[in-house]
């Protein structure tokens, strides 16, 4: 499964946001044969269309998609230094497909700051600049073994230019992410070469409880962070919003002017930055979300459910899920006209709710 690493200076609220992440690994238990590390949270990836199924079908159960984030402890100034938890900490933001980093934007004089102020600017260099200078060792390397090969093979030149062309973006502190295509880097060799800046970064800013509804700060942040995503929370609120029910829950977000907790936009952003989407599917056993990639063809679809579905795959019952809930059974539906039969080209689109036909 895709994960995103949690990463941060310390004292910025990661533990306590990572403590209601994981509030939701009872949620997760449900799911046959998942095993929880102690240092992955899963999320539930908010849908009502799951609901609104489930009463269609009459599901007994409901079964959101979901993100999985591991806690990446460690300390961060001179991790490019490789000592130690230094070279985990690496190692562990080399296995994430995405980056989140925890920002601190609140005040309180009683937590410590270490670097004595709270500056989110800041605080996002210090962390970006050990992950470039990170990606700097492993490009020097890279550039003189790349610049050898492409001296007897012509062949290895553009790994070569691109390699160079990666070196000059990070040079000037950007990350790959941020400034790689822009400057003309091939993104997909230069995470080829395992260099970390080229992952996506999702920015969490750990706001005061006054903060939440301040949408000009979080236009600021968000612009001072753009392409990347930004996520606005206080982990602190999060961490009792766990504990309440969801009509508590709402009451309470509406009170401080926000109308969907942080952890909600968080999954909700994970899942976009790491490019994914889901189907559907529905019976009186289950009403479920899969996740997939973008771009997937119905076979791949097939292929999340079971091996057996994509290697056997003949057809794709496909309603999209406006016209069921409009019409309001899959009678209905049918006898509207609006279901499709789709074969092994088909695209899965947003919405679209499933019945796979496989000849094994
Ligand atoms: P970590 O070192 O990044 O994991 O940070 P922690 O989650 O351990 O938080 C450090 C301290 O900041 C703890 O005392 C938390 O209670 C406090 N803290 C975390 N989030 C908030 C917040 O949103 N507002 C305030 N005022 N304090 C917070």
């Amino acid at each position: 499964a895709l994960t995103i690493g949690i990463v941060g200076l310390p004292n910025v609220g990661k533990s306590t946001m990572f403590n209601a992440l994981t509030k939701n690994n009872v949620l997760a238990a449900n799911y046959p044969f998942a095993t929880i590390e102690p240092n992955v949270g899963v999320v539930p990836l908010p849908d009502a269309r799951l609901t609104r199924l489930a009463e269609i079908f009459g599901s007994e159960k409901i079964l959101p998609a979901t993100v999985s984030f591991v806690d990446i402890a460690g300390i961060v100034k001179g991790a490019s230094e490789g000592e130690g938890l230094g070279n985990k900490f690496l190692a562990n933001i080399r296995e994430a497909d995405a980056i989140c980093q925890v920002v601190r934007a609140f005040e309180d004089g009683d937590v410590v700051h270490v670097d004595g102020r709270v500056s989110p600017e800041s605080d996002i260099e210090t962390i970006h600049t050990e992950l470039i200078l990170a990606d700097l060792q492993t490009l020097e390397k890279a550039v003189a073994r790349l610049e050898k090969e492409s001296r007897i093979k012509k062949e290895s030149k553009p790994a070569y230019d691109n390699a160079v062309a990666a070196q000059k973006v990070l040079e000037e502190g950007k990350t790959l992410y941020a400034a790689g295509s822009a400057a003309g880097v091939d993104m997909e060799l230069a995470s080829g070469l395992g260099l970390l800046t080229t992952k996506p970064f999702i920015y969490v800013f750990n706001l005061d409880e006054d903060q939440l509804a301040d949408t000009a700060l979080h236009e600021r942040l968000a612009a001072s962070v753009a392409p990347a995503d930004a996520v606005f929370l206080n982990a602190k609120l999060e961490m009792d919003l766990m504990d309440m029910s969801p009509e508590d829950q709402l009451e309470m977000l509406e009170g401080f002017g926000a109308s969907e907790s942080g952890l909600d936009q968080l999954a909700r952003t994970g899942f976009h930055t790491l490019g994914l989407q889901t189907y559907l599917t529905a019976g009186p056993k289950e009403s479920r979300a899969w996740t997939i990639r973008q771009g997937w063809t119905a076979p791949q679809a097939a292929g999340v459910i079971h091996t057996d579905f994509q290697k056997g795959f003949i057809k794709a019952e496909v309603v999209s899920f406006d016209d069921l809930d409009a019409a309001g059974s899959m009678a209905a539906v049918k006898a509207g006209g609006k279901a499709r039969l789709e074969g092994k080209d088909y695209v899965m689109q947003d919405g679209d709710v499933v019945e796979f036909r496989s000849g094994l």
